[in-house]
């Protein structure tokens, strides 16, 4: 059975007495690195990723199938402990270390690459203290412009940056390790964050409903906080006092478009069970995806237009990912659909000055205008428009996140790929695809991609290679022909 796993019994701290879980010492710890390391060396690294005040060693156990290729694999980041007494949080991970080298978690390995940081803050583990032994609060030690101020947090910023994971995980919990608690709870991180355009909460839900029906009852953090009228003073709106702080979890966010997740652990099996979910979602395509991974691939959606990573490989489409996101207050559309022709036509462009230039633009003349400035031949594209509405064009740096609060150079081309999608109702049927005004086939380098997602849509995705000329500001215009299926009473005919 999955989820059937006894919990290892430390030395230190009372046996398992039925009330609460027994500890490891630090020594312990160490040597039990050592011998996970020793015994699984096929699949265990161990390296001190930075110390604490007080110089202790604080490490990272990095786990996956070392003879699969690194490019193909995800990266997951997961630390624990930031707060000192919060101890439940670290056996949560030192499990799942113990976990994933079962032969249960081989696909896991062979396709993920997992750092497990469990013991962030070893200064206050015997002392049972919440901060560092500066009196710092590590888990909010972090802000949108600056690098972190104490040694631990800057150690959690620098795996961060080295691995730039699609998926991060907080662990918190309690101090005791109390074997029954109401009051675990996943996601606190997004009441930080007001410009949460992933699908975090959706992902959140299915950890907490592996959690409950293991018996380990979940609060929801934001969707039980009555949060109807945000702007009245005060916090009393939120059911956590998280304010403006930037947490480690809005860090990892902030900086690569990670999805982040902040957990209450209070028994560490619900920890474990929590954790293993995520790690198997991350194996398989999310709801609107073709490929398997972790949902941060797309970072702008305006309706049916959408702005994602490049890449056929995992290292490929982080890496595209990472670039794009420090710039999505640049993303441009001017778009159009005509639903009952079958037709949806989008120009993408990264200069900021086309948002006045594109406006409200009727599309016959917009596109003869764009075929002329880019001398491509669009005759096709106008031809297909047909009687087509006004062009609409919208600026989107009101989902601007904050990435590119820092001064940053404007990005002229996509250097590392880009990915552009039109999304058609269900079961169209693609007629005709074009990518800057010539008719493409089917590629995953240079062509389109499309798929049903699950969520009920089909999905159009024209594939543009890395480039690296910067002469231009990068425009392309795509567009799909397509026909619809006529749907009666929710009966496709
Ligand atoms: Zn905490």
């Amino acid at each position: 059975m999955k989820f059937g796993w006894t919990p290892r019994v430390w030395s230190q701290g009372s046996a398992d007495s039925g009330e609460l879980l027994s500890y490891p010492s630090l020594p312990e710890l160490d040597s039990f690195y050592g011998e996970l390391q020793k015994d699984f060396s096929g699949f265990v690294s161990l390296e001190k990723a930075g110390h604490s005040v007080q110089g202790r060693p604080i490490w990272l156990l990095t786990i996956t199938d070392q003879e699969v290729n690194a490019e193909e694999k995800q990266r997951v980041v997961m630390v624990g402990q930031e707060h000192g007494q919060e101890r439940s949080a670290s056996l949560a991970l030192l499990e799942l270390a113990r976990w994933l080298v079962t032969p249960a978690a081989a696909e896991i390995r062979r396709r993920q690459c997992i750092g497990l940081m469990p013991v962030v803050n070893p200064d206050s583990w015997e002392d049972l203290r919440f901060n560092n032994v500066n009196d710092v609060n590590l888990y909010a030690d972090f802000s949108l412009e600056d690098e972190p101020t104490q040694p631990e947090s800057q150690a959690v910023a620098d795996i961060l940056e080295r691995m730039q994971p699609e998926l991060f995980c907080s662990l918190h919990g309690t101090e005791f390790g109390w074997k029954y608690r109401m009051g675990e709870s996943n996601g606190f991180s997004w009441t930080t964050s007001q410009f949460d355009r992933s699908h975090s909460r959706l992902f959140i839900e299915e950890i907490n409903r592996a959690a409950e029906s293991a018996g380990f009852p979940q609060d929801r953090g934001e969707e039980e906080a009555e949060r109807i009228l945000p702007w009245l003073p005060g916090n009393i709106h939120h059911s956590y006092y998280s304010g403006q702080r930037v947490t480690s979890c809005v860090h990892a966010y902030h900086r690569y478009h990670t999805l982040a997740n902040t957990m209450e652990v209070h028994h560490p099996r619900s920890g474990l069970i929590r954790c293993i979910t995520m790690l198997e979602l991350g194996n398989k395509p999310w709801r609107t995806e073709a490929v398997a991974g972790y949902p941060v691939r797309t970072m702008f959606q305006q309706d049916e237009t959408f702005v994602s990573a490049y890449g056929q490989t995992a290292a490929e489409r982080r890496a595209s990912r990472v670039e794009l996101w420090g710039h999505t207050n640049q993303f441009l559309v001017a778009r159009g659909v005509n639903e009952p022709v079958g037709m949806a036509v989008t120009a993408f462009s990264l200069d900021p000055e086309d948002y006045d230039r594109w406006r409200a633009v009727e599309i016959d003349p917009f596109l003869q205008q764009y075929g002329e400035e880019q001398g491509i031949d669009v005759a096709e594209v106008r031809a297909a428009c047909g009687r087509f509405p006004r062009l609409q064009s919208l600026r989107c740096d009101q989902i601007k996140p904050v990435a590119n609060a820092q001064a940053k150079p404007l990005l002229r081309v996509a250097s590392q790929g880009l990915a552009l999608r039109l999304r058609l109702p269900r079961l169209a049927a693609l007629q005709r695809v074009w990518l800057d005004g010539r008719p493409v086939g089917a590629s995953p380098v240079d062509g389109y991609e499309s798929w049903n997602t699950r969520n009920g849509f089909t999905m159009v995705q024209f594939n543009v290679p890395p480039r690296a000329d910067s002469e231009r500001f990068q425009r392309h215009l795509i567009a799909v022909a397509y026909r619809a299926p006529r749907i009666d009473r929710g009966e496709v005919v």
